[in-house]
């Protein structure tokens, strides 16, 4: 299982004389950390809420704590967690919610990745309970469009509803929790990564273009076409140019 973001695809481009290297040598807590950082600016961002879970080779999950913003937190904040989501390495609580988690991660066995939360404008078409069409390119970097939970039957640390929106997720790779926020899994922090900034930056774009007057997606071929090419790979270069970002801003996020 690959957790690492450092997929075989990059490896095509690996650092040799002449050439820059993209990133120094990360550890899988501080991939966690940046990765939290990131999509905390980008719109995944609702106070102490969500969890980014990550399986790794011995079953173990690493994920955030409870206390903390995806914004502030840093390397050695990250959890370890057994395989029925206790603490076994770290500082911090674990929310009850992150049964959620644990539940698509018994189920889906083929992702190694799974976040939740509730973001500005994923969270605006979970409620109105609607697909945001694809309007641009950047809107189509995953192909197929989020399933939608229309249901919502009260915070995810009650288990029944933390199995039902799980089971709503069943095989894709996103979904919309209607009332509530959003689901996605991948099989890598890239590829989690660009899921969750394509389906932010589709969300918001659509909001825009309708409180326009509305506009014309992208057609569906070329859609699927376009996100089939980008999901796969999750983008090169993309995450470690964000995760740049994050390590420029702050460096205490390594630590
Ligand atoms: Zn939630």
């Amino acid at each position: 299982m690959k957790n690492s973001i450092n997929t075989e695809l990059l490896a095509r481009y690996a650092p040799h004389p002449g050439r820059h290297a993209l990133l120094p040598p990360l550890t899988a807590q501080q991939e966690v950390a940046l990765t939290c950082r990131m999509l905390s600016r980008e719109g995944y961002n609702d106070h102490i809420a969500g969890h980014i879970t990550v399986k790794q080779e011995d079953g173990s999950y690493l994920a955030n704590p409870w206390e903390l913003t995806w914004s502030e937190l840093t390397a050695s904040d990250i959890l370890r967690l057994d395989q029925a989501g206790k603490v076994i390495e770290g500082a911090w609580n674990i929310t009850p919610a992150i049964n959620l988690h644990i539940d698509v991660h018994t189920a889906r066995h083929d992702v190694s990745v799974v976040i939740h939360n509730h973001p500005e404008w994923g969270s605006v078409w979970s409620a109105v309970g609607r697909v945001p069409p694809i309007y641009d390119q950047t809107s189509a970097l995953v192909d197929t469009d989020p399933v939608i939970y229309d249901e919502y039957r009260g915070t995810v640390e009650d288990g029944e509803a933390g199995r039902a929106a799980a089971g709503a997720l069943g095989t894709h790779k996103w979904a919309l929790l209607a009332n509530h926020g959003v689901l996605l899994v991948a099989n890598n922090l890239r590829q989690a990564h660009l899921r969750a900034i394509t389906l932010e930056w589709r969300s918001r774009m659509a909001w825009r273009v309708e409180m326009l007057g509305g506009g014309t997606p992208l057609p569906a071929a070329v859609a699927a076409a376009t996100g089939g090419r980008t999901d796969a790979n999750g983008f090169p270069f993309l995450w470690e140019a964000m995760a740049r970002e994050e390590i420029r801003r702050d460096p205490s996020v390594l630590e």
